[in-house]
């Protein structure tokens, strides 16, 4: 993806207020990610690890949501799947979850995703970074393909956020 600034990141969000997008904990280390590789940017709040932050480009334009996950259960001790990039971690997938935008986020809706909890799909999905688990699902896909497929899974959530 293109490199964003922090202050396009800060007016990404989709589901949560004007002052909470400026406070915010945006990476300090923006310059130096690689970008390339990136499909969204995905980050934790070092200071409330239970926030997390996912920023993506949609038709040309940066979106992103804030998400919720929720604390440790039996079910992250289990192989799981995450649903964005579909790469298998034993523990290493969180449920995020993400107030709608507008009315219905503040009556208290919201949408779920299981999700790779280090928010790396990206890498996972390009080979640069794996989980240590065994091999992938052997997969007749091209990386063009799980990219394009990753992005659209992507995507369908966001669009659930901001339904
Ligand atoms: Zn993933």
């Amino acid at each position: 993806m293109k490199p964003l600034t922090e202050q396009e990141i800060r007016t990404a969000f989709v589901n949560c207020t004007k002052g909470e997008a400026k406070r915010l904990a945006v990476p300090r280390d923006l310059a130096e990610r690689s970008w390339d590789d990136l499909d969204f940017l995905g980050w934790r709040d070092p200071q409330a690890p239970d926030r997390a932050y996912v920023v993506t480009e949609l038709d040309g334009r940066p979106v992103g949501v804030q998400l919720r996950t929720s604390g440790a259960g039996s079910w992250q001790q289990r192989r799981s799947m995450c649903s964005v990039c579909l790469t298998t971690h034993t523990g290493g997938v969180s449920l995020m979850v993400a107030p709608r935008s507008g009315k219905a986020g503040q009556q208290g809706n919201s949408v779920g995703v299981y999700m790779c909890s280090d928010l790396a799909c990206s890498l996972y999905v390009r080979g640069k970074k794996d989980t240590g688990v065994g091999a992938r699902l052997q997969e007749s896909l091209t990386l063009e393909e799980k990219i394009r497929r990753t992005v659209t899974n992507l995507a369908t959530f966001i669009a659930r956020v901001g339904a």
